[in-house]
């Protein structure tokens, strides 16, 4: 899908939806009767609803504790970034534009925007640039990453008896963070190993917490991860170049999928998961116009082809129904954190206290004390006018 040849993305999206298709009965049944058996289960154990129980998800990593994120948050969310859906909008007219098409098409949304070749960037290089990108937050930041990958604590090759992970952090207090990845050389590698180390180096700051502080609610988990982007897009984007060039669009294209298209997730798995809980019947046919809806009110500008309906089959549906939500807030929390280290009204101090505070405060007290209340929709807002500058650098 990065080629710069439109025929084989196209090649590419139809054969691996066609390949999909024969399965798509099969994995819709099995994905409503996950939604109807999760909210039976939440309806024994008393909660009011499925997105209830599901807000109130083990904190991360698993230290035993949970923390109930009230509903109402959710529901804001989707309804407020809905709201302002223009610079996503704008993002995807400019794609289309740089791209010379007059009509995007699902193959064209990870298409490079640049003839020239993409950068290929070995393990040990991506290493370099993270590290130096962290420079905002501090020296002794950045030697704690430099320790990090020191110590051998990512595992960046495919192997055997190890889970085949795009980019995940898992960790324990006693045994500390661990990064997996299949490094391929590639920009959106680089992303990924950046983003999994804000997870990992957020663990290491309360390793020495007592146990009940060392886990940080869904909710703002994402936020050091996000921060560790936007670090590096600026970074590259400070080289210049061909770097710099991918840094921006991958800024945008990044930003944008976990503030808006995470964002649509979350309003499909809530349309449907209200379906099921007022007892009326979730069909095929629902689950597939409200995708279709939802589709042409945040990617109008992209042309909705026969496979599009199997998109979010393919999507995570092996996860928590509800777990689109944290990386709206993620996106929407990383934004301000970086802003605050970039300018230097943060060093290191009041970031790594931020990272203390995850596991000490409720996520909508952590938000507050970034001057953010995720109860109303204004966040919302900030965040999408945050976005906008990121589209019309690209212009
Ligand atoms: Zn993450």
């Amino acid at each position: 899908m990065n080629s710069t040849d439109r025929t084989v993305r196209r090649r590419c999206y139809e054969s691996y939806f066609g390949a999909l298709e024969p399965h798509s009965g099969p994995l819709y049944q099995v994905y409503a009767e996950k939604l109807r058996t999760l909210s039976s289960l939440a309806a024994a154990r008393h909660y009011d609803s499925l997105c209830e129980a599901q807000l109130r998800k083990r904190c991360f990593p698993e230290n035993g504790t949970c923390q109930l994120l009230d509903p109402a948050v959710h529901a804001t969310l989707v309804e407020s970034i809905q709201a302002h859906l223009e610079p996503y909008h704008r993002w995807q007219s400019l794609r289309a534009e740089r791209l010379g098409v007059e009509t995007l098409r699902p193959w064209d949304l990870r298409a490079p925007l640049t003839a020239a070749e993409p950068p290929t960037i070995p393990y040990e290089t991506a290493i370099e640039h993270i590290i130096a990108s962290l420079q905002p937050l501090g020296e002794s930041y950045q030697e704690q990453a430099r320790r990090f990958f020191e110590d051998d604590r990512a595992d960046v090759k495919p192997h055997a008896g190890r889970n085949n992970a795009i980019g995940y952090c898992h960790s324990s207090i006693a045994d500390g963070p661990f990064v997996l990845c299949n490094y391929a050389d590639t920009f959106r590698s680089m992303v990924t190993i950046a983003h999994e180390l804000g997870h990992a180096l957020a663990i290491e700051q309360v390793r020495d917490r007592p146990l009940q502080e060392t886990a940080a609610p869904r909710a703002v988990e994402e936020i050091p991860s996000v921060t560790h982007e936007l670090l590096l897009y600026d970074y590259c984007i400070e080289q210049g170049g061909l770097l710099g060039e991918y840094g921006a669009v991958h800024r945008a294209d990044s930003i944008g999928g976990l503030l808006f298209d995470q964002a649509r997730y979350s309003a499909f798995v809530r349309a449907l998961v209200d379906r099921v809980e007022s007892d009326r019947q979730l069909t095929r046919a629902f689950a597939d116009n409200r995708y279709l809806k939802l589709h042409t009110a945040f990617s109008p500008t992209v042309e909705f082809v026969e496979e599009s309906r199997l998109e979010w089959l393919h999507r995570n549906i092996q996860r928590d129904p509800f777990h689109h939500y944290q990386y709206v807030l993620g996106a929407v929390g990383g934004l301000v954190v970086a802003d605050r280290v970039r300018s230097g009204r943060w060093t290191d101090t009041e970031y790594r206290q931020l990272l203390v505070d995850m596991g000490r405060c409720s996520a909508t007290d952590l938000f507050e004390s970034i001057g953010l209340d995720i109860t109303t929709p204004a966040p919302y807002q900030t965040a999408a006018d945050a976005f906008e500058p990121f589209v019309a650098e690209l212009a």
